[in-house]
């Protein structure tokens, strides 16, 4: 069973943060795709998203932003044709192009923000360029749900509370904190404070309520959550991160055969 589809860009990106995670991913399985249509494995990839039932697609990037896709028009008049009606898209991005593409960015269902900081200074240490994004006019002009998502590092975190309560202003209703990929810290020693009760477990992972937001604390490791995912190769696979020998020896590849062939590799 999975939670949801990704379909993942690859290129150039318009950020360069430090803990870039596409950074890990093995660059042959990764070839620019910005200007390439349809994507490599598009139709398979939505025949599988048929057969297993996925009612939500998300366009990402493996280490770009979905945003500078240059056909995405046309890319999403061909989704909202082959997927059945009520399939929802959203989009996580960075959100810097999210303004000048905004006629985009309404075809969505939800959108997902990358935002580390609303600080001018830890923005550009946390995302390598200058520009906060203007969350307030993005969630107005784009009428979206909008969750935003936050990587909690060395530059950021004891600015948490304070960009907890940036959201809570810019009434944004949903959060999620997210470690870097190989943080062995627990969330009490990352960011100390009142993280006891949560309201529930999501997908393994704790979320908190704080002023009306939702404050999920993720854990990419210990989250139990499944995605079916297409890479800029074409590769389909359940593993999110094709990097390092062991998530490698773990991926279940759906081979471009007729019929899901799941094998260890
Ligand atoms: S915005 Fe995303 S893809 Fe771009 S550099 Fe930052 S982490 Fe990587």
């Amino acid at each position: 069973m999975f939670h949801f589809a990704n379909l993942l860009f690859s290129g150039p990106c318009n950020a360069r943060c430090p803990d870039c995670i596409g950074k890990q991913i093995d660059p042959r399985r990764a070839p620019l795709n910005l200007d390439e249509y349809l994507p490599r494995g598009l139709d398979r990839f939505l025949d599988l998203i048929r057969e297993h039932n996925i009612h939500e697609l998300v366009l990402t990037g493996a280490n770009t932003d979905p945003l500078l896709y240059q056909p995405l028009a046309r890319l999403l008049d061909d989704l909202r044709a082959g997927l059945p009606a009520g399939t929802r898209l959203g989009l996580h991005s960075n959100g810097r192009l999210a303004l000048a593409r905004m006629d985009l960015m309404r075809r969505f269902d939800k959108l997902c923000l990358s935002v580390p900081s609303f600080d001018p200074v830890i923005y550009r240490a946390a995302m390598g360029v200058e520009g906060v994004p203007d969350v307030g006019q993005i969630m107005e002009q784009s009428g979206l749900p909008v969750k935003l998502s936050c990587l909690v590092t060395e530059i950021n975190r004891v600015e948490v509370p304070e960009y907890l309560e940036r959201c809570h202003q810019l009434g944004v209703r949903r959060v999620v904190l997210r470690k870097r990929f190989g943080e062995r810290r627990d969330w009490s020693e990352l960011l100390p404070g009142c993280w006891e009760d949560p309201l529930e477990m999501r997908f393994g992972c704790p979320v908190y309520s704080q002023q009306g937001l939702q404050v999920t604390l993720w854990d990419f490791e210990r989250a139990q959550i499944r995605s079916l995912n297409l890479f800029s190769s074409g590769e389909i696979s359940a593993e999110y991160l094709l990097a390092g020998e062991q998530a490698v020896a773990l991926a279940v590849t759906y081979c471009a055969t007729p019929r899901v062939e799941a094998s260890y590799i």
